[in-house]
């Protein structure tokens, strides 16, 4: 069985650590009843920035379980050489430049990281195209990819419905609205056939007037400990239709995430989402 060496990015953070117990667990997933290319994933390094308290530290046991005799470093070269696979759940600056050299690489490149602006995505799709095989989700849980397709259905179902997102997330996070609420307004806009940037209403204060008709609204909450939850209002005459997901543990960002690894080793060079990994865009 060919085991992929993996290199995580942010491995410091809550997502990081989440990340480091996803692939020191897994041992060959099964994709769609098929062991995906015999392969396994193997931590090869864990990274995060200088100056962080993790550097130094054995990444299992920073990641509560037992030592894997790893130390995190703040070298990202040094972590890349000999690699295949980059799991980056970090900053957008970080993961641009990441995914630039993974490009030079001809690395896989799994980014997890939210709060890209456009031109952030653009270097990334540029990345795709030099050489480097990357999946980018604003959202790695299985669930997640099946709400999308339901408020795709539901929002080119109900044309003339509002359609408001709601999302809430832990005091720590740092830009809003989530990846994972523009991941579900994008479903919405696509089911109803517009662009979200030219429909999306992002905030709302003062005297805004009447909601404007065919806009998709956001709404953020931020507080205490929560991993993510997510709502979709479809708003019509006398009637509500909500849809929701909420995350209780960061396992499943990690186990999506890795899943998407072991699929991406297999692909072509790219930018690939969950829909692909999972199959379901036919
Ligand atoms: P966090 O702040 O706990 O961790 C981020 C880590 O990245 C920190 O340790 C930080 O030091 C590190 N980092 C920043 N720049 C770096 C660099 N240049 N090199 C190496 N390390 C660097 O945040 P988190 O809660 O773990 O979330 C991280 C990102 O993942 C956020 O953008 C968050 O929104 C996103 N996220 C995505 C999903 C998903 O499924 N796509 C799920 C959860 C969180």
């Amino acid at each position: 069985m060919a085991e992929l060496k993996v290199v995580v990015a942010g491995a410091g953070g809550r997502m990081g650590a989440a990340n480091i117990r996803a692939v020191a667990a897994q041992s060959g997933l099964t994709l769609h009843g098929a062991v995906a290319g015999s392969a396994s994933l193997k931590l090869h390094a864990a990274v995060d920035r200088p100056g962080t308290e993790a550097i130094g530290q054995d990444a299992g046991l920073f990641a509560g379980i037992g030592a894997l005799g790893v130390a995190i470093t703040d070298d990202m070269e040094a972590a890349l050489a000999g690699a295949d696979i980059v799991i980056d759940f970090t900053a957008p600056q970080a993961s641009v430049a990441l995914a630039a050299r993974v490009a030079d690489l001809g690395l896989v490149h799994i980014i997890g990281t939210t709060g890209c602006s456009e031109a952030d995505d653009a270097a990334i799709a540029r990345a795709a195209q030099d050489g480097a095989r990357i999946v980018k989700s604003g959202n790695f849980s299985m669930g997640m990819v099946v709400l999308a397709n339901l408020v795709e259905k539901a929002a080119a179902a109900l044309a003339d419905y509002d359609i408001e997102i709601l999302e809430m997330h832990h005091s720590r996070k740092v830009d809003a609205p989530s990846g994972t609420a523009l991941l579900l307004g994008e479903a919405a806009a696509k089911g109803r056939e517009i662009s979200l940037k030219a429909h999306s209403v992002r905030v709302r204060d003062g005297h805004t007037g009447p909601r404007e008709a065919g806009s998709i609204g956001f709404a953020t909450l931020r507080g205490g400990t929560v991993v993510g939850d997510h709502s979709v209002i479809l708003a019509g005459p006398g009637e509500r239709i909500e849809l929701g997901h909420r995350a209780e543990d960061r396992s499943i960002f990690a186990n999506g995430a890795a899943r998407a690894a072991l699929w991406a080793a297999n692909q072509t060079p790219g930018l690939y989402s969950m829909v692909d990994v999972l199959g379901l865009n036919d």
